[in-house]
Parts: structure tokens; sequence; C-alpha cells
């Protein structure tokens, strides 16, 4: 049944500058009254415009107008469901907003002395003691800015631990399952990539892995949930062959939605991992916003963290900067503190039990949703899903309709596309994590929106080839809006 296909509701919107006229203005002020700044003698002659070319002149309702048509072009979380796989796209709690905003957080400045920021300094500790908890480590910093941040970050730490060795060894293995940051990360640091392939249960193959150990190389890096959403069960046995070798084990915890409050990545072996605040613990994201990677490690890398480290002494909070080993700042202050404030309050919010009900509610919806599309799309592999599952396009391809046309089908029917053609293990991949937050009849609009494109394509590919119909643009030109993408507006071009 198709609950809604509809088309946008706003006009056409052009640019700001095509509906500008020469004199309009969006004020009215009075004439000043009192003695005005002279800026060529405060600036300088040469700084100071008389004129902005081309400056647009619109009155207040056509500004308002045109800014609010176009924020109804956006999709949001506010507005529907936000499925993209490997994103957590999930709905933030207003609250956390307010006490990120809360004056004594938001204006305190990074360079205020010690003193005068205790109570920035005891959100830190206490956020990094939360995180070391709910991940099983034993330290944590927060100074890396995003999920990629933290990789890098972390593979840093796994360099100075063997380069203290005497070696820093030459390869990071990464399984074909891993998020495409892994190796990248891997790249940035001086390492080789060497891929370990999957079984057909899409765990790492431990034979494989068996054969590709030793005293080479530095450590393996494993997201898990790996990409496909399953749980590597052979983590421990992993672990063991690494160990043995005196490799590391790096987990790429950007999944956490699905083990917070359930399982401890240090409990099963890993050594050092990151957390995606931005994801996990409650911040927008999208649309380039600040994140939060933090890194978590136990004990033996805890020496290279980055500095400064906060230290708690007699009640008194300070910053230790006296750290010979550390591999030093990886970012300006002390990382993106609104974000460590709404993971702090999130995490507060909800307390342990709640965490815990948050990542079993994550994992109930997206197995909801593969049991209610299973019976329409092509399920690659069968191992179960945590918080998200991975279909394919084979039957929909039969009709030669790819997942990116069903993608943008998906727009017609009011919701946000699911992630396209990743992981790359799936060929042709529809990659579907509805989050916690979505309420059940939310996730069946969504799930009857996919079946009855589904149908759909039974009935006339074409109208999944040509869509979306509903928007005012519909399929640009992808390759040359990447290669060479018009950025600037110019009179009568
Ligand atoms: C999102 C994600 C990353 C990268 O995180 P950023 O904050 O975008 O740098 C890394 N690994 C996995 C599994 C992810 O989902």
């Amino acid at each position: 049944m198709i609950r809604k296909v509809r088309s946008h509701q706003s006009q056409e919107e052009g640019l700001i500058f095509e509906i500008s006229s020469p004199g309009k203005k969006a004020y009215q002020l009075p004439d000043l009254d009192v003695p005005d700044v002279d800026p060529e003698a405060a600036l300088g002659t040469g700084n100071v415009r008389k004129e902005i070319e081309d400056f647009p002149e619109v009155s207040e309702v056509e500004t308002i107008r045109h800014f609010t048509r176009l924020s109804t072009y956006n999709y949001a979380i506010d507005y529907g469901c936000y499925p993209l796989g490997s994103c957590t796209m999930k709905y933030n709690p207003r609250i956390n907003e307010t006490v990120a905003r809360t004056e004594g957080l938001a204006w305190a400045h990074p360079y205020q002395p010690e003193s005068l920021s205790q109570g920035c300094l005891e959100v830190i500790d206490v956020l990094e003691g939360y995180l070391a908890e709910i991940t099983g480590m034993d330290a944590v910093t927060l100074q890396p800015a995003a999920g990629a941040h933290g990789e890098w970050t972390g593979i840093m730490l796994v360099r100075s631990l063997h380069e203290s060795r005497g070696n820093a060894r030459k390869k990071i293995l990464v399984p074909d399952s891993a998020h495409g940051t892994n190796p990248a990360t891997a790249a940035m640091c001086g390492y080789e990539v060497e891929n370990i392939k999957s079984n057909s249960r899409v765990l790492v193959d431990l034979g494989a892995l068996e054969q590709a150990v030793n005293e080479d190389v530095a450590a393996m890096m494993v997201t898990n949930p790996n990409t496909i959403g399953v749980f590597e069960e052979n983590i421990v046995k992993a672990a063991r062959i690494l160990h043995e070798k005196g490799a590391l084990v790096y987990m790429d915890g950007a999944n956490m939605n699905a083990l917070v409050g359930v399982s401890r990545p240090g409990d099963f072996g890993i050594d050092v991992m990151h957390l995606n605040l931005h994801k996990t613990f409650s911040t927008p994201h999208g649309g380039g916003g600040p994140g939060a990677g933090p890194v978590a490690v136990k004990s033996i890398l805890e020496p290279f963290l980055p500095t400064p480290r906060v230290r708690k002494a007699g009640g008194v909070f300070s910053l230790d900067y006296d750290r010979p080993n550390s591999i030093g700042k990886v970012r300006a202050f002390h990382g993106n503190f609104g974000v460590l404030v709404r993971a702090l309050a999130y995490t507060l919010a909800h307390g342990g039990p709640g965490l815990r009900n948050a990542t079993l509610d994550a994992i109930l919806n997206a197995n909801y949703v593969r049991k209610k599309l299973e019976p329409y799309f092509d399920l690659p592999y069968d191992s179960p899903s945590m918080h998200e599952c991975v279909f394919s396009d084979d039957r929909q391809s039969a009709k030669g309709v790819r997942t990116g046309d069903i993608a943008k089908r998906l727009i017609d029917y009011g919701f946000h596309p699911y992630t396209v053609s990743f992981p790359l293990i799936v060929h042709g991949a529809l990659m579907i994590e509805p989050t916690e937050t979505e309420p059940k009849h939310e996730l069946d609009l969504l799930t009857d929106a996919l079946i009855s494109i589904a149908r759909e394509i039974d009935d006339d590919p074409e109208l999944i080839k040509n869509a979306p119909h509903s928007t005012r643009t519909s399929r640009v030109d992808e390759v040359t809006a990447a290669r060479k993408p018009v950025l600037r507006w110019r009179r009568g071009q």
C-alpha cells in the first residue's frame, strides 16, 4: 500500500541574486544620531569597499521566504526516518542541546586558567570514566574530532608502543568487511595494508588470519559489528592469534550502537578502539557538523595518549602536560567540547539500563526491517543482524533496476535513501540502519515503501529507473558534479 508518494509543497526557488533589485533593503532604521567612525581612517583607504558587486538587494519578506523555502528542500531527522546504514542517523534529544548551551559550558574559553575551568575539566574526567566503563578499557582520550581521526590517533598509539619496543613493524591487517576508513588510516600511519578474506558467514577467516600474522604485523583493524552488521563471533580467538605474535587488535567502534550496555570490547580482547560520539552518543551529524571520536585503550597504550591529560588530586582537577611518551596533541584545545557535553548528558539521562535498552531496541528495529523485507529483496548473508541489515539488488537487477535507482524512488515516498552500494563485499548493496529512535509505525511506512517499490519494479521498471519524480531536480550528472562543480554564480551565465 502506497502511503506517501507526493510532490514538494513549496515553490520553485531560484538564487537570491536573481530576485535582487537595486536599492531594496531588508531593514528600515532611523539615521544614526551619534558620530560615526570613519572606516577609511580606521582601516586605511585601500581596505574599505564602497560597493559589493552583485550583492543581493532584497526585502525582509523576500529574505525570509527564500531561506524558509530552501529549508524545506532538506531532508532531516526531525522530518522522518533517515535509514543510512553505518551512519547511525538517530534522533538526538533536545535536552542535550540545552545542556550544551549552558552558559558556563558554552562560554568557557579553553585557555582560561585551570582554577576557573574546574567544571569543564570534571566533564572531561567523568565522561572519560564512563566511556572506559562502557568499553571495558583502562583509559580514554576525548581529543580526536571524528571517527577517522580517532582511528588515526589509535594507530599512532600502536606505532608508538611498537617503536618503544624497538620495531614499529610494517603491516596492518584489515578484513574485507571493514569500513573504508580503516585501510586509509593504516596507510596514513605509514603501514602496508593486507586484506583478510571473510568466510561464508562473513566473519574473519581464522585460517587466513593465522597465515597472515607474523612479526611484521603491527595490528589488525576490525570493525565490529562489521559493515554487514554482523558480530565477529571469532573475535576472542582472533585476538589470541594476534597477541601471540605481539600484534595488537584495533576495533573500529563506530558501530557501538549495537554493543553499548551488552558487550564490552575490553572484555573480548581489544587493545585500542574509537567511539563515534556523534553516532552513538547523541550529537546531530551529517552536513559537516562537529563530531568526536574518543579513543579508548588498555593500560599498555596509556603512556602514549595525547597531551594534556586531566588529573584529579585532592578534589582539584588539573591538566598534565608532562608526558614524555605521548604522541602529542592531535587537536587544538581539548577536542570538540560541546559534543562531549551532549554525550555526557545523554549517558547520564539514560543510565546503564537505559543505554542497554537503546542497544536492544536498535537491534530489534534492524531485525524487524530485515524480516519484513526478506521476502522481497535478496539477503546475501543470513548471519544474525545486529543494528543494521544489508540486502543486495540481485532480484531487481534482473529487471535492470539497481540499488541506486531504488534509493532514488524511495525519495518519492518521503524518505531519505539508505546507504547505496556499500559495503563493497555485497554487490549492489542496500544497507539499512533504522536505529532505536524509530517508532514501529515509521518502520512500517519505510518497509511498506520498499515493498511497494519492489512491486513497481515488476510492473514498470522504467518508473524506478527515472525516479525521483517528486523533486525539482532528478538524476543529476553525478560524475560531472563531482569532477567539475560549478560553485559560483555569475550574472548572465
Ligand atoms: C562513520 C564511520 C567511520 C568514520 O567516522 P567519521 O566520524 O565519519 O570520521 C568509521 N568507521 C565506521 C564503521 C563508521 O561507521
